[in-house]
């Protein structure tokens, strides 16, 4: 199914109490796509998945679906289509407590006066590894175990479009990765369009196909997990993508260089003198002796593979300055400081008061 929402806005309250909770968002999902809605707490993820699901309609804007505008149906239309084209699996499970998995998981069919297809239920109880606790009540079952029941009920009815509101976020850390790859594996082997709320960055980017990041109500950006990482558009999405985060600095750009405090640090053009913030992702930074950007040693975090060089800078907006360099380096912090070179890919300008992105050529 082709999902395509067009300036939806919802605006709960009025007057003073007014709140904008989203923002003219537009938004296209191809079929069979996995997009993970993300942002933090309040941004309106929940907002958006709600209207896209039909459960709400919008102060204003359009949706489709394969062309079919749902919000133009009455609410007796728009709660059959829900029933019958939408799966909607939310953080709690809401599993029924006195029945068995298997009768929740055939609950919706019962509802709609449809016959369980024992074959696809079984290859799907399967799929999901709960064949053999179909006979079991709710609470005989794990916390992984219930996802799976709820992730099977909204399934059972094979519908076009699967909705979740952070499923995993009820689950421990094991189970959330040991859940989150079964998703994407039953994802791929359906081939349902699915959208997944999280605010957990590496969650999204580990098994989206397109990310789309929010910021009070406001879609900040749409794309692919690298392109987004590889291309911010503004210091909002930078800050929110990256573990460790980008590091920031308050820097300038004047005469074709640019300087983080005193450090030239790289070359410039086609951006005009300015103030700017500097973003830097940790892996940006080349360890040398005679590097352009000089930092207080801190201390070195063994990371295995990678160390992490922690260390200060007078212009750094973070605390410390985190970088990661491969751990065949050997840091020798001479009179109590590194120096690194900069590499240009790695770097990302903003404009002060907007915090836009600034695109102009950065170089060595
Ligand atoms: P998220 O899912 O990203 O945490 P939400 O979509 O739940 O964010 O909320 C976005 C904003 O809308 C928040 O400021 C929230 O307080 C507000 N909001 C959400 N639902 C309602 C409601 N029913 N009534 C009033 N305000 C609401």
């Amino acid at each position: 199914m082709i999902i395509e929402a067009k300036e939806l806005s919802k605006i709960y309250g009025e007057g003073e109490n007014q709140v904008v909770a989203l923002d003219r968002a537009s938004l296209t999902i191809a079929p069979g796509d996995l997009i993970s809605i993300m942002g933090p707490s309040g941004s309106g993820k929940s907002t958006l998945l709600h209207l896209l699901s039909g459960l709400d309609r919008p102060t204003s804007g359009q949706l489709t679906y394969d062309g079919r505008d749902i919000y133009r149906l009455g609410d007796k239309e728009l709660s059959a289509f829900r029933r019958r084209r939408i799966g909607f699996i939310f953080q709690q499970f809401h599993l029924l407590p006195v029945l068995t998995a298997w009768e929740n998981i055939v609950m919706p069919l019962l509802l709609d006066k449809k016959q369980p297809d024992e074959r696809y239920l079984g290859e799907l109880a399967g799929m999901l590894g709960i064949g053999e606790r179909l006979s079991h009540l709710p609470h005989e079952l794990s916390g992984g175990q219930q996802q799976r029941v709820a992730i099977a009920r909204a399934l059972v009815k094979m519908p076009g479009v699967l909705l979740l509101d952070e499923p995993l976020s009820n689950l421990d850390a094991r189970l959330r990765l040991q859940t989150r790859e079964e998703i994407r594996r039953i994802q791929r082997e359906t081939g349902i369009t699915t959208v997944f709320v999280t605010h957990d960055q590496e969650e999204a980017m580990s098994i989206s196909d397109r990310i789309v990041v929010m910021k009070e109500g406001v879609v900040q950006q749409i794309g692919k997990p690298q392109a987004v990482y590889d291309d911010p558009a503004n210091l909002f999405v930078a800050r929110f993508l990256g573990t460790p985060p980008i590091n920031v600095f308050a820097g300038q750009c004047r005469g074709g260089r640019l300087y983080l405090g005193e450090d030239a640090v790289l070359g410039v053009s086609g951006i005009a003198d300015q103030e700017v913030y500097v973003g830097v992702r940790p892996e940006g930074f080349v360890l040398c002796e005679t590097g352009s950007l000089s930092c207080e040693f801190g201390s070195v975090e063994v990371m295995g593979r990678d160390i992490s060089v922690v260390s200060r800078h007078g212009a750094s907006l973070n605390p410390t300055v985190r970088s990661i360099i491969s751990a065949e380096n050997r840091v020798d912090a001479k009179d109590g400081t590194v120096r690194f070179f900069l590499k240009p890919q790695k770097v990302f300008l903003f404009r002060k008061e907007t915090e836009e992105r600034l695109y102009g050529e950065i170089t060595e």
